[in-house]
């Protein structure tokens, strides 16, 4: 197969600028918090999208990718709320939201090719947006690849191209993983102030591997349950008087619950308080090395979305309750839910004989067979 840049040549006639990338990511834990001023603990995965891209001298955007048939030619002034339409909102959303925080952009020649699964609850999206946002920082000359704060600029730029062009309500947690994650750390995310530190998780050390089974399972559903959830949050923080339900955390919980006025919103609240209350006790997990610790938590985790978020799906709890009955420390779904991707932390030599139960439960279950992968900590956006 020709490389990026050769196609990117034989499509728009000359050679791009130059290769931008970014990565997909899991979260370890951390669920449905983001949007509720929360705390996140993604990894950036190996898997990478990558953008071809050359600045044009006026404001059109010509997009295209590997992985989608349709393209488009736009100015960056006609782009709005689903416009344009599909896959290349997430593109030219990047380019108008840079412009509306006052950068200086022009058009660009874009071709992309996404190693990222697509739509697998691994994040193609953000980091389709944070590559394009990566190249339009070099080649506009922003700088914004060079701090840590021009990094949160550009993922913010990025949560507003999916929230407000591509209309997928999502928090930012996604962004901020392809922005911010270094290879062998999560990254603990406060979704409330922005802020960021490197947590240690270098598995091999320990002869641990954290296991990957993108469930193939379509999240049909997905749109407007998360919104449905988002709303909820919204609700309960309005009743408890807080701007986010992150803010009744460290409260007394059943206090927090009794003054909410009906069960799903009790439900719905006790996921988010204590979810957020596992991120940390993660962290302290993995720097002790207490890696049973880390599995209960991510059991604990996915029970909570399971039963009280009501984000699960059978997909989702059967790879979860396989790996737990083949020994796992733990396992859990990650993303939104509904389908997409679980996560199961599990000793290296028992990964191969893991994967084949989970591939033998689906077949059982007649499932579409999933894919199951290992993954380690990598990188974030970069010029290649
Ligand atoms: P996820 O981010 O979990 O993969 P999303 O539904 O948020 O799932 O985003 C998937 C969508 O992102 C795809 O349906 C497509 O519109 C867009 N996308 C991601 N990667 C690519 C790519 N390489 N080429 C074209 N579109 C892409
Ligand atoms: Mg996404």
């Amino acid at each position: 197969m020709p490389r990026l840049p050769e196609t990117f040549a034989a499509l728009y006639g000359h050679a791009p600028d130059g290769v931008w990338s970014a990565p997909g990511r899991v979260n370890l834990i951390g669920e449905h918090t983001d949007y509720n001023g929360g705390l996140a603990l993604p990894i950036a995965l190996p898997h990478r999208t990558s953008c071809a891209a050359s600045a044009r001298d006026d404001d059109v955007l010509r997009i295209a990718s590997l992985q989608e048939e349709s393209s488009v030619e736009v100015r960056i002034d006609e782009v709005a709320a689903g416009q344009p339409s599909g896959w290349t909102a997430y593109v030219a959303g990047v380019l108008w939201a840079l412009r509306e925080a006052g950068y200086a952009v022009r058009g660009l020649d874009v071709l992309v090719d996404g190693r990222v699964p697509l739509g697998a609850g691994l994040s193609s999206s953000a980091a389709l947006e944070c590559s394009v946002a990566a190249a339009a920082s070099d080649l506009f000359g922003l700088g914004l690849m060079e701090s840590a704060e021009g990094r949160e600029a550009l993922a913010t730029a990025c949560q507003r191209a999916e929230n407000d062009v591509a209309g997928a309500p999502t928090g930012g947690m996604d962004q901020a993983a392809a922005m911010h994650c270094t290879p062998a750390h999560a990254l603990r995310l406060d979704c409330r102030d922005g802020a960021t530190s490197q947590v240690p998780f270098d598995l091999e050390a320990h002869g641990v591997v954290l296991l990957v089974t993108d469930t193939r399972a379509s999240h049909a559903l997905a749109d407007g349950q998360y919104g449905a959830r988002r709303d909820s949050c919204e609700k309960a923080a309005d009743l408890l008087g807080v701007e986010f339900l992150r803010d009744v955390v460290g409260r007394p919980l059943d206090e927090t619950l009794d003054a909410l006025p009906d069960d799903e919103l009790r439900r719905r609240t006790r996921h988010v308080v204590t979810e957020i209350d596992r991120v940390d006790a993660v962290v302290d997990a993995l720097r002790d090395g207490d890696l049973d610790e880390v599995g209960r938590l991510f059991v604990a985790s996915h029970e909570s979305l399971r039963d009280d978020y009501e984000v699960s799906c059978t997909e989702l709890d059967l790879v979860v309750d396989t790996a737990v009955a083949q020994g796992a420390f733990g396992a859990r779904m990650t993303g939104g839910g509904f389908g997409g991707s679980a996560i199961s932390l599990v000793r290296a030599d028992d990964v191969d004989r893991l994967s084949s139960a989970i591939e033998e439960a689906f077949a059982q279950a007649r499932l579409t067979a999933p894919v199951s992968f290992a993954v380690t900590a990598s990188g974030p956006a970069q010029r290649d």
